[in-house]
């Protein structure tokens, strides 16, 4: 069986292919980059995925070798309405036109179940890093869980926030890793765990008002050690309550070094396995929608009309009929 998987739900357009053993026949993708100094914004977002869509979906099956895939699946939310709805109307013509079954994927899953892949894991904690989102996710009693989360904004938007403060372009995340290896002088800044919670306002608030009067480099160096060490101290949490042995990094902002290390360090000291998954299989993209619609097959189907966009899906609503419950 072969299944083509499309990731719409934000500034990201990827369409995967994937065989039933977990093969990656192709992974291409066009991530909308707003004009410098802006944000996303949707409605641009909507235009990049409607007019790169078609020309991405037959890159990927010429890639792949594939003329017609047995399966569509596609990335349903959570995420941006003006985008998801890009993705799901592609995925139900094509699913049409090809007359095969369509399924309905949860993004933050499909982050995880690409990374169980790579990692060949079998029952990790995820901590998820990326612009818009920031959540520690296991398996328990026959669901995902949600076991901690940021309170306020995702991490990967408080570094592109501040990269705005600072003139950096858009994605600030990778410069301010590249200033923060020179950072000398840890500048304190609070510290804000709630149980398995953070948040980062307070953060942001603060960073605006500490450049004025110190080394840029110090300020990036002290938002990377406070931020990495609270998300580090509630993953850790999470894994203990849990009792899993085993970590996956991934989203966009999991391609920094230093948060890669924090990591492995805290992971090497609960005798713990750690993996970071690259880039392609860790941001936004098609691959692991596709993976995760062969592994939720049983739940497709060629009535289109049952699936709909879910901007506000929690993982926690999500049917894993994939996974067997040990608890039971
Ligand atoms: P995603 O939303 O998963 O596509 O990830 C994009 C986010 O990751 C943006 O907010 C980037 O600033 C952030 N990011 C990318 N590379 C790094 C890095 N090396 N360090 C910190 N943040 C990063
Ligand atoms: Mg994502």
């Amino acid at each position: 069986m072969i299944c083509l998987g499309i990731e719409s739900t934000a500034h990201t357009f990827g369409v995967g292919v994937v065989d039933e053993k977990g093969r990656i026949l192709a992974n291409v993708k066009d991530t909308y980059i707003p004009p410098e100094g802006w944000g996303i914004d949707p409605t641009k977002a909507k235009e990049h995925h409607k007019k790169l869509a078609d020309g991405l979906i037959q890159k990927a099956l010429d890639e792949a070798n594939v003329e017609k895939p047995d399966l569509v699946a596609v990335a349903i939310g959570p995420g941006l309405p003006p985008c998801l709805l890009v993705g799901l109307k592609k995925a139900k013509e094509i699913a049409k036109k090809w007359d095969i079954p369509l399924v309905g994927i949860n993004h933050a899953i499909a982050h995880l179940e690409i990374g169980k892949l790579f990692a060949k894991f079998n029952d990790p904690v995820m901590l998820y890093v990326s612009g818009g989102n920031t959540q520690i996710i296991a398996f328990e009693s026959g669901k995902y869980r949600i076991f901690g989360e940021t309170e306020d904004m995702g991490i990967g938007n408080l570094f592109d926030s501040f990269g705005r403060n600072i003139k950096l372009e858009f994605p600030a995340g990778p410069k301010i890793e590249k200033l923060a290896k020179e950072g000398k002088q840890y500048i304190e800044l609070p510290y804000s765990v709630k149980g398995m919670d953070v948040t980062f306002a307070g953060i942001y608030t603060k960073l605006k008002e500490l450049v004025k009067s110190n080394k840029l480099e110090d300020v990036c160096f002290s938002l990377q050690e406070t931020t990495f060490a609270m998300l580090v101290e509630v993953t850790e949490r999470a894994m203990a309550h849990t009792q899993k042995n085993e970590l996956i990094l991934t989203g966009g902002v999991s391609a920094n070094k230093r948060l890669q290390e924090m990591c492995d360090i805290m992971c090497k000291e609960r005798g713990a396995k750690f993996s970071a998954p690259p880039l392609s299989l860790a941001g936004d993209n098609g691959a692991m929608i596709a993976w995760n619609g062969i592994l939720a097959k049983d739940g497709a189907t060629k009535e289109y009309d049952e699936w709909d966009i879910n901007p506000r899906w929690r993982v926690d609503e999500v049917k894993v009929s994939w996974i067997r419950d040990k608890s039971k």
